[in-house]
């Protein structure tokens, strides 16, 4: 499994796996499919900060009087791309200055190219840059043009956007976005929404173990509005309520590795069902040995 494509844009519980490239059907996408553009939509969420959800995870876009700057980039597809122009359009005639992407799956990355062709400077913690390399997507996302360790910020037009990279989490690469005189941070997939579960991609540098650490980096942050990389915005309060949950699952599973429940058990063993989510393990291998270390 570990060389399989990893999406994390479908709303499904089921994790979407596969080897198809972009604009073809793939299972686990319950009928929306992948194939042609999917539609997509903005909405505000505070002035000057709007979401374009659809074909892929959410897309932030920050208006400033000198241009945009926007966060992830949507699934591969010149349509994807031509329909995410239009939304944005919409928003502001100004140009597109910076994309900032969230982690190296495609639901964010997939038209980085198309971007950069674009004239556009793309943002990303140096490790998503590394992620890449054995990314077995097709086609594979372009590298960011600037990358950054702990934290970068970018003024434009007289407005702050923050990228902070706190540690593992859903990759060993999410940078979370603070947009501070809003008071909104963007969490990508670091939080899930409705029933969708934590996805930790072991194999692109995840770790259930690091993630509530990890979120307390985020919850350091002043805000009141948080966007998820799926689902509508959400509050502070929900955020703790996340990072408590994937505590929770973390302490129950470490209990049952101490009370010498075996690997191939492991998953059926932690109770979640007061969760409203099951945490997605693609490699049991790698969380029993983060656990066990
Ligand atoms: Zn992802």
């Amino acid at each position: 499994m570990l060389s399989k494509i990893l999406f994390c844009a479908s709303l499904a519980a089921a994790l979407v796996w596969g080897q198809e490239p972009a604009g073809r059907g793939g299972p686990g996408g319950r009928g929306r499919g992948r194939g042609g553009p999917q539609p997509q939509a903005t909405q505000e969420v505070k002035p000057g900060l709007f979401m374009i959800t659809g074909a892929g995870a959410n897309t932030e876009v920050r208006v400033t009087s000198e241009g945009l700057i926007v966060v992830d980039g949507k699934l591969p597809s010149e349509q994807n791309y031509n329909a995410l122009m239009e939304q944005i359009k919409m928003i502001s005639p100004l140009p597109v200055k910076y994309l900032i992407v969230t982690h190296h799956h495609q639901d964010h990355t997939g038209n980085n190219d198309r971007f950069i062709a674009a004239g556009v400077q793309i943002l990303a913690q140096e490790n998503l840059n590394k992620n890449l390399v054995n990314y077995q997507a097709n086609p594979k996302p372009a590298s960011a043009t600037i990358t950054y360790d702990k934290e970068h910020t970018l003024t434009l037009g007289g407005v702050s956007v923050e990228a902070h990279y706190f540690g593992r989490a859903h990759t060993s690469g999410d940078t979370v976005v603070y947009f501070p005189d809003l008071k909104v941070v963007a969490v990508s997939d670091i939080v899930t929404t409705g029933t969708t579960g934590p996805l930790a991609d072991y194999a692109g540098g995840g770790s259930f173990l690091d993630w509530p650490k990890t979120m307390d980096g985020i919850l350091s942050l002043d805000f009141d509005t948080a966007i998820p990389g799926n689902g509508g915005p959400i509050t502070r309060a929900d955020v703790q309520a996340y990072k408590t949950k994937v505590e929770t699952f973390v302490a129950r599973a470490r209990e049952a590795v101490k009370q010498g429940v075996p690997k191939d058990q492991l998953m059926m063993q932690i109770k979640t069902d007061d969760l409203g989510w099951k945490p997605r393990v693609p490699n049991v291998d790698l969380f029993y040995a983060e656990l066990t270390k």
